[in-house]
């Protein structure tokens, strides 16, 4: 294939990476990129921060241009181009030049579709007003800012509390706008476990940032003032300048389907591991696809520029390369970042929820989870921040199945680490014996990766058994307290009984021996302690996973004592 001609659609990530990779395994190959839009290779993962201001020159969104893909690639990029239509029997396309509307045809020898997602516009009533926008495109970035500029925008509504969501409330908070998210399920982030978004809910808040949450949209309404209204189902109202939408994607089929190309369950072009779609001269890559769940093996759709940047890449691979190496793509597993007015936000896997989504269809994963709150890097080293953390993992052979994590400082790091044992599918004691770099200004001896696999490893060894606050209504163990107790006096659990840990070994005869006790401290650690002190006096003592911190990111949304 080393001198064919290759044809891509949609010039930005997975279809950059694509020709530009072609390129560098073939000097021969003939390689056009068509992308209807005015430019090619662009940020759209910096858009939010154009808004905000913080990226201050447009152009610097411009990651490559048409002459930098020409001069350095020899590939010619065709922007405003649209491609109309595949016409696979004849291994051509039709296309649209945009400025001239001129019609052609263009063969190939190998096509590769990355035309990504759109961004959905759920069909509510006045979701046409003006003043509600989505965030795509450069183009969208400049309405955006000629609106709050021309109108004075002083308040925003962001529908929709996922990452380019709550990216959107930071950069419009920068810019002075007051801003209510809102999100029909009750926590932002969605992709995180609720106890988990809860963190972000109070930092929001903390932040001045309103949460209208529990309730989809049921539509918007323009005020004579010029004002909008957006209306939830729950009947509550939010007044303001403007809206922005971001409720999620919809990846961009009609070209494969119309095509004949086999479409997926969730809506994705199907492609095989090596991106290769149902035709064997196409291939497809980024947001459009269905590609593996690295765990489970099912299908799944995650819209990320690094599956699609690696997918860019890898197809132009298998197209072009010798047939030697035979690359295959392993699969996703869904690693996002998300940082938020100073908090950051990250997760790597699966989620409880997707865990128990799919016990409900009759897949059960047995699994166990922790939670644990260290700081990022040594305590007495200034300025160390809490990491929130939750592990999931296997119950049978202790392989990790993902992990979140929010904080300030140090949380991305720590799911990387996870990623990459997740990637390899390493276990909770691959964590405990990870071998991770210290020094007091950037973590402990013991990393919060290494603590999170010696809390499940304990467990797993049955060295801790591990309790549960949303379990408390079902079993009625005793909660032992064992901080201390001006701790204790500021706030604790109903009913608790307060022992601290240094006098446990005195006071345990107070303690029955006939029911579990539920230990807990402020992040468990101190329970663990006691609960090992415990059960090697003959008492039935479990952990609560997570302590009193975890107890309060529950409590909001479980009726718990
Ligand atoms: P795209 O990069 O969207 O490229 C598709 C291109 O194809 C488009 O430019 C489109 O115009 C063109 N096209 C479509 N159909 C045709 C046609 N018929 N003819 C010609 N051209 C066509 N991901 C992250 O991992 N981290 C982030 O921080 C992050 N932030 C984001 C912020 C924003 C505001 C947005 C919008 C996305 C963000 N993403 C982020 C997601 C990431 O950008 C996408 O997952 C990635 O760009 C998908 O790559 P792709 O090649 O599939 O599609």
């Amino acid at each position: 294939m080393k001198n064919k001609k290759l044809l891509i659609v949609g010039g930005v990530a997975g279809g950059a990476s694509c020709a530009a990779r072609a390129r560098r395994i073939s000097e021969e190959a003939q390689i056009i990129v068509f992308e209807r839009g005015p430019y090619v290779s662009f940020a759209n993962c910096g858009l939010p921060y154009y808004v905000g201001n913080v990226i201050t020159d447009e152009d610097d969104l411009l990651v490559a241009t048409e002459e930098l893909f020409r001069e350095r690639f020899n590939i010619e990029v065709r922007t405003r181009h649209n491609v109309r239509s595949i016409i696979p029997e004849k291994k051509a396309i039709q296309v649209e030049d945009l400025t001239t509307g001129e019609i052609y045809t263009e063969n190939y020898d190998a096509l590769v579709l990355s035309p990504g997602s759109a961004p959905l516009r759920p069909d509510l009533p006045g979701i046409d007003l003006p003043g509600i926008f989505t965030l795509w495109t450069i183009p969208d970035t400049r309405e955006i800012i000629a609106w709050v500029k021309g109108r004075g925008v002083r308040r925003a509504a962001v529908v929709g509390g996922g990452f380019i969501g709550l990216e959107m409330a930071e950069n419009l908070k920068k810019i002075g706008v007051q801003v209510t998210v809102i999100e029909m399920q009750n926590h932002v982030m969605p992709a995180l476990d609720p106890e988990m978004g809860n963190y972000v809910n109070r930092y929001l808040k903390s932040k001045e940032v309103e949460l209208c949450l529990g309730s989809p949209v049921s539509g918007f309404k323009q005020n004579s003032d010029g004002t909008l209204t957006t209306t939830l189902q729950s009947g509550d109202k939010v007044v303001v300048d403007m809206v922005l939408l971001s409720v999620g994607v919809r990846p961009r089929i009609a070209l494969a389907e119309a095509a004949g190309l086999k479409i997926g369950e969730h809506g994705g072009i199907l492609v095989d591991e090596r991106m290769r779609t149902s035709n064997d001269r196409i291939w497809a890559v980024g947001d459009a696809v269905e590609v593996k769940d690295y765990i489970t093996g099912l299908s799944t759709m995650v819209p990320l520029a690094g599956p699609a940047n690696r997918q860019g890449r890898l197809a132009a691979d298998v197209i072009l390369g010798d047939g030697q190496s035979n690359p295959k793509f392993r699969g996703v597993q869904a690693t996002s970042v998300c940082g938020v007015l100073g908090m950051t936000i990250a997760s790597t896997g699966m989620s409880e929820k997707q865990i128990n989504r799919l016990s409900g269809k009759g897949i059960t994963i047995p699994y166990e989870k922790i939670y644990l709150h260290p700081v990022h890097h040594a305590g007495y080293y200034p300025d160390a921040k809490t990491i929130s953390m939750k592990l999931l993992f296997r119950k049978d052979n202790g392989k990790i199945l993902g992990a979140q994590a929010v904080g300030m400082e140090g949380v991305e790091k720590r799911i990387d680490v996870i990623s990459m044992a997740i990637q390899k599918e390493g276990t909770v004691f691959d964590l405990e014996e990870a071998e991770l770099c210290y020094a007091p200004q950037y973590g402990s001896a013991k990393d919060p990766v290494n603590l999170a696999g010696m809390i499940a490893a304990n467990f797993l060894r049955g060295f801790t058994e591990v309790a549960h606050w949303e379990n408390l209504k079902e079993t009625s163990p005793l909660i032992l307290d064992v901080r201390d107790p001006d701790e204790f006096s500021k706030g604790h659990i109903k009913n608790a009984v307060n022992i601290p840990l240094p006098t446990i070994r005195k006071r345990m005869h107070e303690l029955p021996k006939d029911q579990e006790i539920w230990a807990h401290c402020m992040v468990g650690q101190r329970s663990y302690y006691a609960t090992r002190i415990l059960s090697q006096n003959g008492f039935n003592a479990k952990n609560l996973t997570g302590g009193y911190l975890t107890y309060l990111s529950v409590k909001p949304i479980k009726d718990l004592p």
